[in-house]
């Protein structure tokens, strides 16, 4: 048994702007893990900078290589199940750690002939596709994007905002596309000082308002919970099922943004949903400018029943040029979930070669 740790990077084919940084690059570690059973892929979402989380690509291949495939080495598991147990006494770290399962688990259900949206409990054959549009430098700029993404065919629009970008952009959208379905992210750049600014967006109807404050602030969310009528995602605060289970009994949000990566792996996020679901809260799967590799993940993890709204998922096209992967591309609006066993996509060979700057073979 081994695992080979493939760093590749995709040049973005524009920036993308948040509150907390620009990418102009997606820097993505891919896991390649060869178990008695066979092959499987999996990819770590963190960045190449700790800007959404403390997280970040060459932290997480150290932290892979130094802590956690000791422990894989160890024994102690035989599953992808037993994964998240063995890696456990690790802290944190929950992109590496999610990678490593969710390549283990796909060379078991690969082996099995099984596809990931089936294992998940997934019931649906295709997931609506939402667009995310970083914040630009004009409002003019902006409302082009959007125009463009409407026109392909998007279901959701998701705009990026922060302090002094959040009204006038939003009001320009509705201005513009009347009724279409939007919701605002700030990716926590907000604080309960900027409740009035962020209640001025009461009046455009958004589906939600993501991380509007800081990660670790459950009581602040549950606070501006109470002062605005735009209903609260959240996202970055959502670390695990016991983070969603004392935010939803705060009050803290009322939809929750589901990442596998975030809360450490396919596994864990499974049991994020089912308490969402169990609570008649919402959720909807985020997105973190996944390769092929990770976004085949998220579409299966997106089939679940309790992803009633549409996620940041988008066709391979809105990111990337050429992807490592055949591309998702938009049908009607919706991406459709990959047949196949596992994750049901599987890298081009000769895209990955091109696009590698360093891979490492470790043998467990
Ligand atoms: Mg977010």
């Amino acid at each position: 048994m081994g695992v080979e740790l493939r760093e590749v990077k995709l040049p973005l084919v524009e920036a993308f702007v948040t509150s907390t940084g620009t990418e102009t690059d997606r820097e993505a570690l891919l896991v390649r893990a060869v178990t008695p059973l066979g092959e499987g892929w999996g990819e770590c979402v963190a960045g190449s900078a700790p800007h959404y989380s403390a997280e970040y690509a060459a932290e997480a291949r150290e932290v892979i290589t130094r802590f956690l495939l000791p422990r894989l080495a160890a024994g102690g598991w035989s599953t992808a199940e037993e994964v998240a147990g063995a890696l456990a006494g690790v802290k944190g770290h929950p992109m590496a750690k999610a990678a490593l399962e969710s390549a283990i688990l796909d060379a078991e259900l690969r082996a099995a002939g099984v596809p990931l949206a089936t294992h998940l409990g997934g019931v649906r054959r295709r997931v609506p596709a939402g667009v995310a549009v970083g914040i630009t430098a004009s409002v003019g700029e902006l409302v082009d994007l959007v125009e463009g993404y409407l026109g392909s065919g998007y279901r959701r629009v998701k705009l990026k905002i922060r302090p002094g970008w959040d009204v006038v952009p939003v009001a320009a959208v509705r201005e513009r596309f009347g009724d279409v379905a939007l919701q605002v992210d700030a990716n926590g750049a907000y604080t309960l000082a900027d409740t009035d600014a962020l209640a001025a967006l009461d009046p455009f109807e958004l589906l939600l308002v993501e991380q509007p404050l800081a990660d670790d602030d459950l009581v602040g969310h549950a606070q501006l919970a109470r002062r605005i009528r735009t209903p609260i995602c959240l996202d970055e605060s959502i670390t695990s099922s016991g983070s969603a289970a004392a935010a939803i009994a705060l009050g803290s949000c009322s939809v929750v943004n589901l990442k596998p990566g975030r809360v450490g792996g396919l596994l864990e996020a499974r049991r994020v949903h089912d308490l969402c679901l169990a609570h008649q809260v919402p959720v909807w799967c985020g997105g973190m400018l996944e390769t092929g590799v990770g976004r085949a993940a998220n579409v299966a993890l997106a089939t679940l029943a309790g992803f009633t709204l549409p996620g940041d998922l988008s066709a391979s096209e809105r990111y990337f040029a050429t992807d490592i992967t055949p591309p998702f591309v938009l049908d009607d609006g919706h991406l459709d979930v990959p047949r196949g066993p596992g994750i049901g996509v599987d890298p081009l060979p000769e895209v990955l070669r091109r696009l590698t700057v360093r891979s490492e073979w470790v043998r467990l």
